[in-house]
């Protein structure tokens, strides 16, 4: 009786561990033809001056819009994409998609930046410089316009190969960004061997900085470092309007969050651009 229990339980447990790996397999198995067949999309989350609220950019994040499975977010397919080596056909569209829409912006007369996330696999890619000069080239996109958001786990992966790359990007002009600042392993140190240009500080920080003292200490102190190393900051997961005065005033250059806008199409970043472009009044809220 006891040892068919036991079976039961180590049933169960194999059980759910295949509807897991069921699902993995599924998604993995799709996501070569959701490339191919156009499934994937984009949405931009603006980023605005935190003193003035102007719009000054935007991120795109990609979506998968799967036909039968509905709308899968980029955590869930992102990790299998790095596994597969489907990551580099995913940004070759995402980066596609975003220097289209910056053209777009730009032809409307306005020229925020538009920043696209770099997976670490593809900081070991040789062919990535050329993959984005190709895309600036076609879609007639200043360089300066588009920054390449790495993060922490793939500087530290491989410093050498991760180095050479950030310098071949910075060479066409773009800008390099760490993104989720913070949570890995790099110290400013390390960054500023890297040369990078912008600094993202993660959200686990910024959002309830202002009612956390030792998030509003990693926040000011972040701040205070990246600007004298010379980096843009940038402060992701702004929710409300005391976290973004706070930030403007420990001299955070840029903000992103709910509080500014979430996920959104390139038309409604377009909208937001003629409302909140030069011009606008500064946010006194
Ligand atoms: P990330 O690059 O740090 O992007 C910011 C994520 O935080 C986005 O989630 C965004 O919707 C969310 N977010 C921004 N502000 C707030 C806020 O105020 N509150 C809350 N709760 N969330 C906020 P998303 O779109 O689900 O993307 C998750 C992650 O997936 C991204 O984190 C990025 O690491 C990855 N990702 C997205 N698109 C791409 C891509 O095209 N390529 C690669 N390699 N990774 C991508
Ligand atoms: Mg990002
Ligand atoms: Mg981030
Ligand atoms: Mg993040």
């Amino acid at each position: 009786y006891q040892a068919k229990e036991v079976r039961g339980r180590a049933c169960t447990y194999a059980g759910r561990r295949d509807v897991n790996s069921i699902e993995r397999l599924r998604l993995l198995g799709d996501l070569g033809r959701a490339v191919e067949r156009g499934e994937l999309f984009v949405r931009y989350q603006p980023q605005v001056d935190a003193h003035t609220g102007v719009v000054v950019g935007a991120e795109a994040l990609v979506r998968w819009r799967h036909p039968e499975l509905g709308p899968v977010g980029p955590d869930r397919f992102i990790p299998l994409a790095e596994q597969s080596g489907l990551i580099a056909g995913v940004t070759a569209v995402v980066l596609d998609q975003a220097l289209a829409d910056a053209a777009r912006w730009s032809a409307a007369g306005f020229t925020p930046s538009v920043s696209v996330n770099l997976s670490a696999r593809l900081l070991t890619d040789h062919d990535l410089p050329a993959l984005v000069a190709d895309g600036l080239r076609r879609h007639s996109v200043a360089a300066c316009a588009l920054v390449l958001e790495i993060t922490e786990t793939g500087i530290v992966s491989d410093p050498a190969r991760a180095r050479a790359v950030v310098r071949r990007l910075r060479a066409l002009g773009c800008s390099v960004a760490v993104d989720d600042y913070g949570t890995g392993q790099a110290s400013l140190a390390y960054l500023m061997d890297l040369e990078v240009d912008e600094l993202k500080i993660d959200r686990s920080f910024v959002t309830g900085m202002t009612s956390d003292r030792a998030r509003a200490v990693i926040v000011r102190s972040t701040v205070q470092m990246a600007r004298e190393l010379g980096l843009r900051v940038v402060a992701e997961g702004v929710t409300d309007a005391p976290t973004q005065r706070a930030l403007a005033a420990l001299g955070c250059h840029t903000a992103q969050g709910e509080h500014v806008g979430g996920p959104m199409t390139a038309d409604a970043v377009l909208d937001l651009l003629r409302v909140r472009h030069a011009g606008a009044t500064p946010r006194l809220d």
